[in-house]
Formats: structure tokens, C-alpha cells, sequence
């Protein structure tokens, strides 16, 4: 006999696996508890570009298109029906980035579409509730609630939120073993919000393609029009306290009009209220808002896909695109399994497994957390989010909104083993580019934090133990080396702060006043360590674009040649800080980043927003990128070759060197050099951990020390940087062979 899967659940999980495996040639057999397939439930569902993709190679794709509304514009008000932004260009940016759109449509339709997609219908059973599971050591028995009994070799639980298989395997796993975490896991399921979602009359000011989302005190709601004179409505409702699995209330008719009674003069957008809406209703369903990801998502034999294994606030249109992935990377793992061996073991099956579980989860947490954080934010929660939202998400460009949108779509799984998805957009997937990108591990962030900070710290210590004097044979060229090393890492500083990856370390400007006061030495890895936290992320070196603004580039390399100049000419003349305070080199800095951010405000060129592929995802700033680089290189290291020949002469007298060492001037230096010889090396490591770096480390980090010592730090740390730009923009290009 093959081996057989049985698959509970024939909504958008259970009908996109049976689609997959029908693809495939794998036997399955798939049990739903409803009389009919896609019953009418009220809901809507919006269909991702992720979720799009595999419909796409699974041929159904068009099917559903057809009766899809395309979300073409978003716009956002405040509880007064005040118009606070809007993105008109949502659909054609997605379009244009993913080469798919956010398309709304009935739920029972993508279901039935599913359904109508599969040749052998009499693999599906309906009216088969799963009641019990008895018997998942070497293969699956089943029990539904009409007494059929259904025998398998793996069981896909994709039953949904109240998963008939997860209390199942939690029944069994807690008889069988004593640490195998379901109190924990059943505790991780919470409940924050409440939403009334349903489906209403289309009020004729709202035209096609329209979304409208509305922010309130405690609440907030989405709208989006839908085919046939429809408005897809969702009202998301703070409860007044958090609830945890079994204390998740279900709601009465007596909760939905309290609801209604409190919440019936809200205005959602000029022209109709929440009553309006309410009246002109077609269904309307009020349901508790879990959420969570399990630990856990199989025992032995079964596994959950769907929401049965995570669940999201539907806020931002995940849930159903995740079951939809859920089930194309299950169906490829189980592929390659039976395509290895016709009867998996245990042990294969549970390696598979595992894949699944530590693949899928990291995923569904940041949607999972995404979709929580941004659910507080548009529900105003505090002040602070209440001023974040209407000041500045609201009112956000479509180019900071597509790179969000890129780092959602890139790493969806796409099927392994059928054609590649028909359409594709400017940023490739994740598995079309020979950058791997992945989340940097808690331990080694903290691992180089400390690493760098260590470096702060033990010269704060000699600066505060130490007697130091202060170096006089010296004095003169350790300070001008000083300001040559600190150029370098001001021209990162400024640079990073354009990069979009960065939009959480905005500026230069607060660090260079911090160095000023301060000293770079200890400045410089503090900046380093927030680097190296904010870069942990697996979307950091990819998919976020490495472009950065054009209006700030064009004027980087003038910006440099301003600032840097006189400061210059004066280190070559061997007079620079003879006259003029440490403090006041330390503050010219600050031109760099100043100019730049002036210039970039006062020019006339279209901002990202106009053409946010090119903008984003081009190439037009690298002639200015490297420029700047070049001039930044060539300043650096002959400036690094004249102190040094003014140096090594003096070197003999042994006073001197001892002078230099113990002075206060001489840690500082010493230790600016230690962080930035650290920095390097972390870079390199991290470049060639997400495979953007092909070299191996042996040669790498060599090359980059022999450079410090041959160029000095400061032209080493920007030809490190050049060398990364074309380095990010080579390992994000669509492999050859895919
Ligand atoms: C208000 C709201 C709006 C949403 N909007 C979106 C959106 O825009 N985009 C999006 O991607 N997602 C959205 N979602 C989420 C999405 O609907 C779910 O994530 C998705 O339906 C999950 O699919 P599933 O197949 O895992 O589970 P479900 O769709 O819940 O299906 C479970 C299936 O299992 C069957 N079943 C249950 N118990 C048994 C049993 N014991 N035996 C046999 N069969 C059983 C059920 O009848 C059902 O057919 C929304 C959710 C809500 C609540």
C-alpha cells in the first residue's frame, strides 16, 4: 500500500496541501467537519503576493484573480474623518515589486476555488468531524464523529483555530510524556482584541479599489471594497484585558450589539459611521482575536499547519497567506521524503518534521509580532503611539512601505518542484540570490556587542585609573591621527544613516555631538554595538535595499572635499591642532552630515518616492557612492603615509614610544584602533555568514589587518565599505541558474 496522509480540514491550509500532493502523486485522503465545501461564513481574505505565487504554480492563480478586487489605494483618518495620508500607488507598487498584488475577495470563493482545482474530488470527505486519534506509532487511525474510522500514514491537522488534531496530540503527548509543554503552549495563546468582520453594502462615495483604514482610542478599523457593490469591513476592538486559552471568550448577540451600542458614532471616513456601515450590512460576525505561534507543532506522526499551529491578528492580512506557505514547504519536505524512501521511518519523517517547525516559526513570529505591534499602533494605545501613527506611519511614502512589503514577500517558500511561479518583480526571492539571508543568533550579537564595548570600557578604566599624561614629543601627530581615524568612521557614520536598512539609526549628527563631548574612543564602539543589535535582523543585508537616497548621494563626494579640506591641508603642513582645540576639529566634523542632510532637502531631483524601484532597488547612486569612497581612500592613507613618516624618525627614543603608550592621547588611540581592527573583522564574518562574502575568512580577514597596517584604518574602513557596496549589490542579483 503507498503511503497515505490524511489531511483534517478542507479550507485554505487542507485544499492548498491536497492541491500540492495531488501535484505530486502522493496518495492523501482529506476529512472536513461542514456539509459542503466553502460555506458561507461572512469572512473576507486578502490574497499577498506570497500567497499568490504558489496559487500561481499550482494553476489557480487566475481562477481566483478573476474574482478578486485589487486593493489599489489605501487611505488612513483620524476618529474625526480628518484625512491623514494615504499610499494611491499601493497596487502598482506591489505589482511592480512582486510582480502580484494584494487582491480581496470572499473567502468561501478561494476556497471553492481550491476545491474546483483538484481532478479527483473523491479524495475529500465532507461531514467527517475528526473526534479522536488512536493510534500514531507506525502509522494513523482516525475517528471521526459519525463512527468512520480512517487509517493513514501522517496526519496534517489544518482544522483551524479550535484544532479538533492539536488537543489530540496535546491529549496524547501529555499521557506519554512528561516535558512535552502543553500548559505552556496553551498559556501562549492570548487574546488581546475582539473584531466584528463582515461584509456590507458599498456606500457610493467609496470607489473600486479603495482601502480605508480608521484610527480610534482603543479601536481601529479596515475597510476595503470588494466586487459586486461589496465594502469588506473589520472593526478591531481592545478588550479590557488580556485572555489566555480556555478564558478566550466566545461572543453572544448580546456582545455584538454592546459592541454596536458603544462604537455606532465612530466615524470611519467622511460621509459613513460605523452604524452606517452596521445597517447596510450583508453578514457581520463577532470573533475573539488570538494569537500565537506554538513551540510545538508535531508529535510523533502529526503535525498542524495553519492556524491550528499560529495564528495572527488579521490586521495585515497574513493568517491565510501563512496557511497557504504552511502547506507548500510541508508538501515539499514530504516530497523529498517519499521521494528518498517510498516508506519513511519514524526518524525521517520526525528530521522532516523538525525542517518544518524551525523553518516556519521564526517566520510566523514576526507576523505574528508584526501583526501585534502595528494593531497597537492604530488603535492608538498611548500618546507615543498615537503620535507615531498620525504623524508618521500615516503619513510614510510608498518607498519606506515597499521596502516593508519586500521583506514580508522574499522569503515566502515557493514550490520546489513544479515551474517557478509565471510573474516575478524587481526584488528577486530570497531563494533566486546568492545572498542567504538569515537572523544573526542572540549569542553571537552579544558575543561582538560585548567585544566592542569590552574595547570602550577598558579604556574608560585606564582613562579613570591610570595616571596618563599627557605625550609631548608626540603629542602633535597621535592627535592628527586621531582626526584621520575618526574621518573615516564619520564618512560610515553618514553613509549609514541614508542606508534604508538603517531607519533606526537615522543621523550622524547625535553621535558626532556625543564624540565631541565625549571622545570618539568610547562614542565610536557604542555606535558599533547599536550596529550590530539593529543588524541581527534576517531581512538586514537582504532583501532591504542597499541604494540609498540620490539626493544625498550626488553630494557626498563635494560634502567630503568641504568638510575635510582645510582640515586636511592643515594635518599635511604639520599644523593642526598646535592652534586650534581637539573640541573644534571634533565639531567640523559635523559638516559632513549637516551639508549632506541640507543639500538632500534643498534638491530638486524627484524624491524615492516617484520611482521607488529605481530608487531602491538601482544602482544609480553607486558612481556617487564610490567617488566618495575613492576621495575618502586617497585623503586617508596619504595622510596615514605623512604621519607615519613623521613618526617612524622619532620612534628610536625610547621615551617617545613609552610616551605615547601610557598617555592619555595614545589609549585613545590605541583603543579607536582596537574597535575599528574589531569592526572589520565583525563585518567580514557577517558578510560571509549571509553569503554575500564568497572568500573564505582566512584570506579576508588577513587582507583587511595588512590593509589597516599598509593604509591605515580610516582608507581601510572605507575601502572595506566600497568593496561591501558592490559586494550587497552582486549577492542580491537573480542567480543564472534559477
Ligand atoms: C476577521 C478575519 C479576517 C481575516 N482576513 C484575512 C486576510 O485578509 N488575509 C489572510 O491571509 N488571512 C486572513 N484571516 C485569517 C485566515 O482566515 C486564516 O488564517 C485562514 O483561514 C487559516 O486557514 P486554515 O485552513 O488554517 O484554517 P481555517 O480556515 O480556519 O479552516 C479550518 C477548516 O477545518 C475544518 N475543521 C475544523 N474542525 C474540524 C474537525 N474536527 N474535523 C474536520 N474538519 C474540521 C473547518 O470546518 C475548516 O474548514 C482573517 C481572519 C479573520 C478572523
Amino acid at each position: 500500500m503507498s503511503f497515505k496522509i490524511i489531511i483534517i480540514g478542507g479550507s485554505i491550509a487542507g485544499l492548498t496541501l491536497a492541491n500540492i500532493l495531488e501535484r505530486y502523486g502522493i496518495e492523501y485522503v482529506l476529512l472536513e467537519k461542514y456539509r459542503c465545501i466553502a460555506p458561507q461564513l461572512g469572512a473576507s481574505l486578502g490574497i499577498l503576493p506570497y500567497g499568490s505565487q504558489v496559487l500561481d504554480q499550482l494553476g489557480v492563480n487566475e481562477v481566483v484573480q478573476s474574482m478578486c478586487e485589487r486593493m489599489e489605494s489605501m487611505h488612513y483618518y483620524d476618529s474625526d474623518g480628518v484625512k491623514l495620508g494615504g499610499h494611491d500607488t499601493f497596487g502598482e507598487m506591489l505589482l511592480e515589486l512582486t510582480g502580484y498584488q494584494f487582491n480581496f475577495l470572499d473567502r468561501r470563493e478561494l476556497v471553492q476555488a481550491l476545491y474546483d482545482n483538484l481532478k479527483d474530488k473523491s479524495k475529500v470527505h465532507i461531514s467527517k468531524e475528526l473526534l479522536s486519534i488512536n493510534q500514531l506509532e507506525t502509522g494513523i487511525t482516525v475517528t471521526t464523529k459519525d463512527g468512520t474510522i480512517f487509517r493513514g500514514d501522517i496526519l496534517v491537522g489544518a482544522d483551524g483555530v479550535h484544532s479538533q488534531t492539536r488537543k489530540e496530540v496535546w491529549r496524547i503527548a501529555d499521557s506519554e510524556v512528561l516535558d512535552y509543554g502543553t500548559q505552556q503552549m496553551a498559556k501562549s495563546i492570548t487574546c488581546s482584541y475582539k473584531c466584528m468582520f463582515g461584509i456590507s453594502d458599498r456606500p457610493e462615495n467609496a470607489p473600486d479599489g479603495r482601502g480605508y483604514k480608521t484610527y480610534h482610542k482603543n479601536r481601529s478599523y479596515l475597510c476595503q471594497a470588494g466586487r459586486g457593490g461589496k465594502l469588506y469591513f473589520f472593526t478591531f476592538s481592545k478588550n479590557p484585558k488580556v485572555t489566555t486559552d480556555e478564558d478566550i471568550r466566545r461572543y453572544t448577540s448580546e456582545d455584538e450589539k454592546d459592541l454596536l451600542d458603544t462604537q455606532r458614532d465612530d466615524v470611519l471616513f467622511p460621509g459613513l459611521t460605523f452604524g452606517d456601515l452596521h445597517r447596510k450590512r450583508r453578514t457581520a460576525v463577532l470573533v475573539p482575536l488570538q494569537e500565537y505561534v506554538l513551540e510545538k507543532c508535531f508529535y510523533k506522526r502529526v503535525i498542524l499547519i495553519g492556524d491550528s499551529f499560529h495564528k495572527m491578528n488579521p490586521l495585515t492580512g497574513q493568517g491565510g497567506n501563512s496557511a497557504i506557505e504552511d502547506a507548500a514547504l510541508l508538501g515539499d519536505l514530504l516530497k523529498e521524503a517519499l521521494d528518498n524512501d517510498p516508506r519513511p521511518t519514524n526518524e525521517n519523517i520526525h528530521a522532516q518534521f523538525n525542517h518544518f517547525q524551525e523553518e516556519r516559526k521564526p517566520r510566523a513570529r514576526i507576523l505574528v509580532d508584526g501583526a501585534h505591534a502595528l494593531q497597537r499602533l492604530e488603535a492608538l494605545e498611548n500618546p507615543f503611539l498615537e503620535f507615531l501613527q498620525k504623524n508618521v506611519i500615516a503619513k510614510g511614502e510608498i518607498d519606506q512601505l515597499a521596502a516593508v512589503m519586500a521583506a514580508t514577500h522574499c522569503p515566502g517558500h515557493i514550490l520546489k518542484y513544479l515551474p517557478k511561479p509565471s510573474r516575478e518583480g524587481v526584488v528577486a526571492r530570497d531563494v533566486e540570490v546568492v545572498a542567504r539571508p538569515r537572523e544573526r543568533s542572540s549569542i553571537a550579537t552579544a558575543f561582538w556587542i560585548i567585544l566592542v564595548l569590552l574595547v570602550a570600557g577598558v579604556s574608560f578604566a585606564l582613562g579613570q585609573s591610570v595616571s596618563m599624561g599627557t605625550a609631548t614629543v608626540l603629542h602633535d601627530s597621535l592627535l592628527d591621527y586621531t582626526l584621520v581615524t575618526t574621518m573615516g568612521v564619520n564618512a560610515l557614520w553618514t553613509i549609514e544613516s541614508y542606508r534604508p536598512s538603517n531607519t533606526n539609526n537615522p543621523s550622524a549628527i547625535p553621535y558626532i555631538l556625543a564624540s565631541t563631548a565625549f571622545d570618539w574612543h568610547l562614542i565610536t564602539p557604542i555606535y558599533f554595538a547599536i550596529y550590530i543589535y539593529l543588524s541581527k535582523s534576517r531581512t538586514f543585508y537582504y532583501p532591504n535595499p542597499r541604494a540609498i537616497d540620490l539626493r544625498a548621494a550626488e553630494h557626498l563626494p563635494t560634502g567630503l572635499l568641504v568638510t575635510y579640506f582645510v582640515p586636511a591641508l592643515l594635518l599635511l603642513k604639520n599644523m593642526a591642532p598646535i592652534a586650534v582645540p581637539k573640541w573644534i576639529f571634533s565639531l567640523v566634523q559635523l559638516g559632513l552630515p549637516v551639508l549632506i542632510s541640507l543639500r538632500q532637502r534643498m534638491s530638486t531631483r524627484e524624491p524615492p518616492s516617484a520611482n521607488f524601484a529605481e530608487a531602491l532597488y538601482g544602482t544609480s547612486d553607486m558612481p556617487y557612492l564610490s567617488w566618495f569612497y575613492n576621495l575618502g581612500i586617497l585623503s586617508t592613507s596619504t595622510l596615514h603615509v605623512v604621519i607615519a613618516s613623521r613618526v617612524f624618525p622619532r620612534i628610536p627614543g625610547t621615551t617617545a614610544v613609552k610616551e605615547m603608550v601610557l598617555s592619555s592621547e595614545g589609549v585613545q588611540l590605541a583603543s579607536l584602533t582596537a574597535v575599528n581592527l574589531i569592526w572589520f573583522v565583525f563585518t567580514i564574518w557577517d558578510l560571509r555568514r549571509t553569503n554575500v562574502l564568497q572568500s573564505p575568512l582566512s584570506f579576508a580577514v588577513p587582507s583587511v589587518l595588512l590593509g589597516s597596517i599598509c593604509f591605515g584604518p580610516a582608507a581601510t574602513l572605507l575601502g572595506l565599505w566600497k568593496w561591501r557596496e558592490g559586494a550587497l549589490e552582486r549577492s542580491r542579483a537573480r542567480k543564472q541558474d534559477f
